[in-house]
């Protein structure tokens, strides 16, 4: 990534300044993965919001990004990655729900290479654009259901689904490689990040924060 924090006017020469005290929030808040944490301090994240919330982009929040979906809050991003790379460096990673493109840009950081899938068109395209523009070669995005059709992908290390389900999707656990991890938001009312681990006898079910995402649908939508 070769983007400066300094190029969008209205957060000008701050977002240097702000993306590092975010980071020691992250700290701060129990992220200890120091790969991850470099990772997200390098991505511009007001890059990825309408220029009218870029000064609120390093706030521990999550904002609009139109057609009704989310950014998550930089904690939920950074809790996710950690979850998915647990120490290890990665090969191929999969997200279902490019949403802004900012999560695909952090784990461009974190993985040889990232298979992004979004099924609604217009979000894609503006994640296409700026994914291009930071230099993000290592992130192949599609528009698609990520909840069919993704075989060709295997083997893969760690899968995350930026939206929340009621159960986890068993068929993608055969994407993944031994030992691999699917990272989910599940729950009926109240949500929680889970790790669901690929082993030997079948699956291991962990789950860790309370969280808040958009609905895991499927088909797909232009806009
Ligand atoms: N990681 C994103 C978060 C986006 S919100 C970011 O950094 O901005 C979750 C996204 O998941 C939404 O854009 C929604 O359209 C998408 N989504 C929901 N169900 C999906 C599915 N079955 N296939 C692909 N994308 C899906």
């Amino acid at each position: 990534m070769n983007a400066s924090g300094n190029v969008r006017n209205g957060i000008g020469m701050t977002s240097d300044r702000t993306r590092r005290r975010m980071i020691d929030r992250l700290r701060d808040g129990g992220i200890s993965d120091e790969v991850v944490l470099r990772a997200m301090s390098k991505v511009p994240r007001h890059l990825f919001v309408e220029e009218a919330l870029a000064s609120r982009a390093y706030d521990d929040v999550s904002l609009p990004i139109g057609s009704g979906q989310t950014i998550s809050r930089p904690y939920t991003v950074a809790r996710t990655c950690e979850l998915a790379r647990n120490g290890t460096s990665l090969k191929r990673v999969l997200e279902i729900g490019t949403g802004c493109g900012y999560q695909a840009a952090v784990l461009a950081e974190l993985s040889q290479e990232v298979y992004s899938i979004e099924r609604i068109g217009a979000l894609l395209s503006g994640a296409r654009v700026r994914l291009k523009s930071l230099n993000c070669h290592n992130v192949r995005v599609k528009h698609a259901d990520g909840s069919v059709g993704l075989e060709s992908l295997f083997p893969i290390d760690a899968i995350v689904v930026a939206a929340g389900a009621i159960e986890f999707p068993k068929h993608l656990m055969e994407l993944l490689t031994q030992d691999g991890r699917l990272i989910i938001p599940l729950g009926e009312g109240k949500q929680y990040l889970t790790e669901v681990t690929k082993s030997e006898s079948g699956y291991d079910l962990k789950k860790h924060d309370e969280v808040s995402f958009v609905p895991f649908l499927s088909g797909v939508v232009v806009k």
